[in-house]
């Protein structure tokens, strides 16, 4: 694997988080682990060189690495901190696990696409980012291993999935692409066992916001 980081790498970097801050991130702690992830490496080298831009690509078996900008919005709108016990649903290239551990999270992470699953393990592996990385069902959580305080969904969801609400903490907040062909941004607060309130982001940004479907069971 080649693992090169260089300055040339960083300096885009530098530019992708100003671009990311002119969009409306304000996280300051978001912001300084987007400078720290290679992104280059989770995508195919032939697109290393935009591998910088605000861009989605293509990955392997038809799945995408989602736009920096989606990545910053979903990860802000969890106000993670140290320590949080993090879920996410959609390994795909492990870009967004990258993020979530570089803030602190203790992160767990299922993908159903074998392929993304091996290659993110190895590559997270080689990159120091120790987060756990399981293949699976992401509609089936991982109930061994609740409750957790937020769940990111990086898939687009019919609807919210009821085992992984269960799996939430009270007070826990959950951010789901909800709907089929065209979704909706929306935070879920869990405040108490059956109940929520939620924040629809129906107007923000919209062009970033395409998601490919969270698929039932593993292929
Ligand atoms: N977080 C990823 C985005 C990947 S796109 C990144 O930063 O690269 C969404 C991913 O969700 C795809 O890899 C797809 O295979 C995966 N996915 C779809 N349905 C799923 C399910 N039911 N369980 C787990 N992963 C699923």
């Amino acid at each position: 694997m080649n693992l090169i980081d260089k300055p040339k790498h960083k300096g885009k970097r530098k530019k992708l988080v100003s671009e990311l801050a002119s969009l409306g991130i304000e996280c300051v702690k978001v912001l300084d682990a987007f400078s720290k992830v290679p992104r280059h490496l989770f995508l195919d080298s032939s697109f290393e060189e935009f591998a910088y831009l605000n861009k989605a690509f293509p990955i392997e078996v038809e799945q995408t690495i989602s736009h920096p900008y989606t990545v910053a919005f979903q990860t802000e709108a969890l106000q993670i901190k140290k320590e949080d016990k993090v879920l996410e649903i959609g390994t795909g290239s492990g870009f967004q696990t990258a993020v979530l551990y570089y803030l602190g999270a203790s992160v767990y992470s299922i993908e159903r696409q074998h392929v993304l699953h091996d290659k993110a393990k190895r590559l997270l592996h080689t990159l120091r980012v120790n987060a756990k990385l399981f293949y699976g069902d992401g509609y089936e959580g991982l109930p061994k291993l609740a409750p957790f305080d937020k769940i990111i969904i990086t898939a687009g969801a019919p609807n919210i999935p009821k085992k992984l609400f269960q799996q939430l903490k009270i007070g826990g907040m959950m951010i789901i692409p909800l709907g089929e062909n065209k979704q909706i941004m929306t935070l879920i607060i869990k405040t108490s066992n059956n109940d929520y309130e939620h924040i629809e982001y129906a107007n923000f940004n919209k062009e970033f916001f395409k998601f490919v479907p969270m698929l039932k069971d593993k292929r």
